[in-house]
């Protein structure tokens, strides 16, 4: 049978210096609770992020739950979102609490579109969740402007976009915090893992409360909090992977750039803009199957996954036509991003796929 070939593969440290790197943890047997490795990946992450702070956590995904949690907002409140994600965005607003309000994106780039948040804030609103959707940078300047006029909190889902700047400075600086992932599938991984990078150290404390049940003392809990920390083989994985970050960047890179120059020839299929002011990080592949293109998205999809290859429908359906929300929130039109969900198709991508892939891909992809 042939390999099959999946949207994403893991990248990983040579297994010799893993376990060499695990090795003095058989010796202290201190293998959580904010340990040694922890603190000293939370060290190197703001430093390659180039972020005055960051808190490390146990997963993406409760990173943006607690973030969400620390700025304190009232049950009820309205949080100003975009559907064109993945689930987890949808998820951390509900799972406070809070009613996500779902705002259209841009069919350029599919982040949020800056010019009709305005037409959704209301009294009850409290903050914009944004996605730096595939690593597609949103409009921070506009964002900002709008949460400064109408005194809103920024939290960016910033999963996608590990290790990318904006004019020099790196994307997790902005608002007021923003979440990465270092899931096993993203481009810098933990296994498991994740972080919330942001500027008020006061957010520190804040979030290292919620991540270790508030304890603050051996007999002092001052906050009710939850269990989000990082283990300490988490964080040699990802001190291990982060020896090779710029390698992966490099190879993803020219994988990238073998799709662009291939793609650019077929007829009906469009990409997402790129902005000049990014440096990227090549995480994923997105493409946009149009109308004037002689096969549908889903088609392709299909021609694809008999050849063993398998592109994803992300993000399709939207979060908000999802069982769990459909008709729950108020939301305005959404035909870009609905547009965009019937029209995507992200392919493989990853440092080690093979150019040969690239090829039948995109041979797949012009002929049927
Ligand atoms: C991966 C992802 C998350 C969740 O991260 P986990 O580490 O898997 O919990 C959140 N938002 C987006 C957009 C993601 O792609």
């Amino acid at each position: 049978m042939k390999e099959k070939i999946l949207v994403t593969r893991s990248s990983m440290p040579p297994y010799e210096e893993y376990i060499q790197a695990i090795k003095p943890l058989w010796d202290t047997h201190w293998l959580t609770n904010m340990g040694q490795y922890h603190r000293e990946l939370e060290q190197r992450l703001k430093e390659y992020l180039k972020v005055p702070e960051l808190s490390l956590m146990v997963n993406g995904h409760l990173a943006l739950e607690l973030a969400i949690q620390a700025m304190g907002f009232p049950e009820n409140a309205e949080v100003i979102t975009t559907p064109f994600t993945f689930i987890s965005t949808t998820h951390a607003i509900v799972r406070n609490r809070l009613k996500p309000v779902f705002c259209d994106v841009k069919f350029s780039d599919g982040t949020i579109d800056e010019s009709k948040i305005e037409a959704l804030i209301t009294e009850n609103t409290v903050a914009i969740v944004p996605v730096h959707v595939y690593g597609n940078i949103c409009n921070i300047e506009k964002i900002q402007e709008l949460a400064d006029a109408y005194g809103l909190k920024v939290i960016y889902d910033a999963a996608h976009a590990f290790g990318v700047t904006y004019r020099g400075e790196g994307i997790g600086a902005f608002g007021d915090a923003s979440i990465f992932s270092f899931h096993a599938t993203k481009v810098f991984n933990t296994v498991e893992g994740g972080g919330v990078t942001f500027k008020d150290r006061k957010l520190y404390d804040k979030l290292y409360n919620l991540k270790n049940f508030g304890i603050r003392g051996e007999e002092l809990v001052t906050e009710v909090g939850a269990n989000a920390k990082m283990n300490e083989l988490a964080a040699i994985m990802g001190l291990c992977n982060l020896n090779y970050i710029d390698e992966v960047f490099m190879e993803r890179k020219k994988r990238y750039e073998a799709y662009v120059e291939r793609i650019q020839q077929i007829e009906g299929i469009r990409r997402f803009e790129e902005s000049s002011e990014t440096e990227k990080n090549y995480a994923y592949f997105p493409i946009l199957v149009t109308e004037s293109c002689q096969f549908d998205r889903d088609t392709l999809y299909e021609k694809l996954r008999n050849e063993g290859i398998y592109a994803r429908k992300y993000f399709y359906p939207l979060t908000s036509d999802q069982a769990c929300f459909k008709n729950k929130y108020r939301y305005m039109q959404l035909d870009n991003a609905r547009q965009l969900s019937r029209e995507v198709l992200v392919l493989p991508l990853y440092a080690d796929l093979p150019f040969e892939v690239i090829d039948k891909v995109c041979d797949i992809l012009a002929k049927g």
